[in-house]
Formats: C-alpha cells, sequence, structure tokens
C-alpha cells in the first residue's frame, strides 16, 4: 500500500513538472496547484485535474462577446453578481471542473445523486480495491439526533466512542480480510490456497463495507458546482460530504474569485422567506404578535436563528 502511495506521488510531481502553452485563459492559483492531492477525511483527497475558463469567461459568454468580453473589473463583478443573484444561470456553465476525488462509499452514494457531471469511477470489476475504510474522529462521533432524524448531535464519551470505534475497526477489517479469501489473493497479491480458485472481482466486491474508499474523475460546470456546493456545504449535510464540499468552496475561490463573492453573498449566506416567514418578521418588525402566522416550528426556529432574534 505504501508502494502504490509513493507511485501515485512521484506520478503527480511527474506531471506536475510539465508545461503548455495555450492561447486560452488561464489561472495562476489553480495551475499552481493543479494535480495536487488535498486530504479529505482520513485517507480521502480532492484534486483539481483540469478546467475551463476563468471569471471574464462568465462576462464574455453573458455579453456573447467577440473578444475578452471584459470591461472594468467593476463592472464585472456587478454583472457576475447580477446575474448570480437573479438566477442566469448559462454563462456559469460555459466554465468546466474536473475532480479526482477519493471518498468514502457512502459518501459517493450521496455525492453521486448529483447528475449534472461526469462520472467515471475506479472499477472494482476490473481492479481490487485496496483495504482502506474511513474511520471517523472521536470527536465525530455523535448520537443520534433527537430533532433531526436525519443528523447526529452531542458527543459520546471516550469509553462509549471508543467502544464503537473498535467496532467499526473490527468490522471493516474482518470485510476486507474476507474481500481477499473470496479472491484467493493475499493483499502483495499471492495466491492464498494454490487449490482453489477465487470469485471474480465483480462478486468479492460485494461484501465491502459502506465505509470502503473508492476514487472518481468528477466533471462539472460552474452553475452546478454552486448548486452542488449549495446543498453540500449547508450544516444539514453529513459532515463527511461536508467536509469535501468545504475543500471544494477553497477551490473556487481561487478559481473564480469574484463568482465565489458573489455565490457566498447571494446563496450561501442569503435566506429565502416563505409568505408566512415575511409576514412573521415584519410583525417582529412592527411590535405585532405572532399567534396568527401559520408559520412551521421548524421555519420559526430558523429564522430566529439568523436573525438572531432569542
Ligand atoms: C441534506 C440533504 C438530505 C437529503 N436526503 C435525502 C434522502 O433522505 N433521500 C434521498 O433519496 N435523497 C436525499 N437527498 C438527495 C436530494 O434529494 C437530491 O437528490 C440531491 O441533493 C441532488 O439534488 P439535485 O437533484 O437538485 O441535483 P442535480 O442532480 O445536480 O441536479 C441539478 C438540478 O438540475 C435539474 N435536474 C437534474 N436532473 C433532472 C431531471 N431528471 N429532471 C428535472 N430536473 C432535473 C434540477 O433542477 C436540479 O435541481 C438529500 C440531499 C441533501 C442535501
Amino acid at each position: 500500500m505504501m508502494e502504490q502511495k509513493k507511485k501515485n506521488l512521484d506520478q503527480i510531481n511527474k506531471i506536475r513538472k510539465n508545461t503548455n502553452t495555450t492561447r486560452r485563459v488561464t489561472v495562476k492559483k489553480i495551475e499552481n496547484i493543479l494535480y495536487k492531492s488535498f486530504k479529505v477525511l482520513d485517507k480521502g483527497f480532492i484534486r483539481v485535474i483540469d478546467y475551463m475558463g476563468d471569471d471574464s469567461s462568465i462576462v464574455q459568454a453573458a455579453r456573447v462577446s467577440y473578444g475578452k468580453g471584459t470591461k472594468k473589473i467593476n463592472q464585472d463583478k456587478n454583472l457576475i453578481n447580477y446575474l448570480l443573484s437573479h438566477r442566469h444561470s448559462t454563462p456559469f456553465e460555459m466554465n468546466e471542473i474536473k475532480f479526482h476525488v477519493k471518498l468514502p462509499i457512502f459518501v459517493a452514494r450521496q455525492w453521486i445523486r448529483h447528475r449534472t457531471a461526469n462520472v467515471n469511477e475506479y472499477s472494482a470489476r476490473y481492479s481490487i480495491l485496496e483495504s482502506e475504510f474511513y474511520i471517523p474522529n472521536k470527536k465525530n462521533m455523535q448520537a443520534q439526533s433527537k430533532s433531526n432524524n436525519q443528523g447526529r448531535e452531542q458527543q459520546l464519551n471516550d469509553i462509549e466512542s471508543k467502544e464503537y470505534l473498535d467496532i467499526i475497526k473490527k468490522n471493516s477489517k474482518h470485510a476486507f480480510s474476507d474481500y481477499r479469501e473470496l479472491l484467493n489473493e493475499d493483499d502483495s497479491g499471492k495466491t492464498i490456497d494454490k487449490n482453489k480458485n477465487g470469485v471474480a472481482r465483480e462478486l468479492a466486491r460485494m461484501i465491502l463495507p459502506l465505509n470502503a474508499y473508492t476514487e472518481w474523475y468528477w466533471k462539472i460546470d460552474l452553475h452546478n458546482l454552486m448548486h452542488f456546493l449549495s446543498l453540500r456545504f449547508d450544516y444539514h449535510a453529513q459532515y463527511e460530504i461536508r467536509v469535501y464540499a468545504e475543500a471544494m468552496l477553497d477551490i473556487l475561490k481561487k478559481w473564480v474569485p469574484l463568482t465565489y463573492e458573489a455565490f457566498i453573498s447571494h446563496r450561501l449566506e442569503n435566506i429565502s422567506l416563505s409568505k408566512h416567514g415575511i409576514e412573521f418578521i415584519k410583525n417582529l418588525i412592527h411590535g405585532k404578535k405572532n399567534d396568527k402566522i401559520k408559520i412551521s416550528k421548524r421555519e420559526e426556529d430558523e429564522l430566529k436563528k439568523r436573525f438572531g432574534i432569542i
């Protein structure tokens, strides 16, 4: 496994030495990190493999320009803000980015629901998966949330979290050892029992746990990337996918800084109010009672939180 990691690193270092000339726009901050791996979770990573366009490409597409399309930086910034806040999405679809991601299978199952990307996953029919599985940090070992069926809260005490972490480790090791037995091949690729054939890779893999790591290339346009980030960077999303979104948000900032700013302001940190939500806030401002407003407890709590109302 160490050998494999060194081989991968050597390949990354080798490809990073290449340079090409182009007439297309490039982004220095992305060129600086191209192909580099950024660690996510215990054994996962994300790296940028390729990209197309920068902030100016959005402006260029919006103006259907013959040349660069950009004017003064402030005008470009205002246009990008306008496009994003008015959900004028197609200029953002002109930019694309391609990632290489290593992620646990249960995270991949959430991620793959985003249908607007192009995906090519490591084939466990063709190749043997390495014995790598996700083990949460102790601080992420939390109990089931009582208020949100889809979440966790309250850290477990050391004794309980150690007990559960041991179960996760034991289960994962056991599953990988059985996987090897089904393949009739040990970690170094040696046949375990010369009198047996072993089962095909496409069948052996079915006993692997959801915390086993997989890898894929994932290409998406900027509009849909922002849609992905607005859902997966959100605090409602599971921690294990949110940390990937966080790493991608950092990459977005390097790639298209003006769009990033507009995205934070108009999408990530904005708030959309329902009809009843507006009435609720209006009443608060005017010191009126809110007892007749048909607003759910969840919406009321969210509004109070966002507006800092106790
Ligand atoms: C916090 C959270 C909890 C979730 N819980 C669950 C759950 O319990 N169970 C579950 O099954 N899923 C769950 N999901 C997944 C969720 O329902 C979506 O499938 C996922 O977030 C992808 O969103 P999307 O369809 O908008 O994205 P994409 O597939 O990337 O699509 C982007 C946009 O393109 C358009 N689009 C794409 N494909 C089509 C199409 N075929 N027809 C029409 N329009 C299309 C839509 O406007 C869509 O919003 C959850 C997601 C989140 C973030």
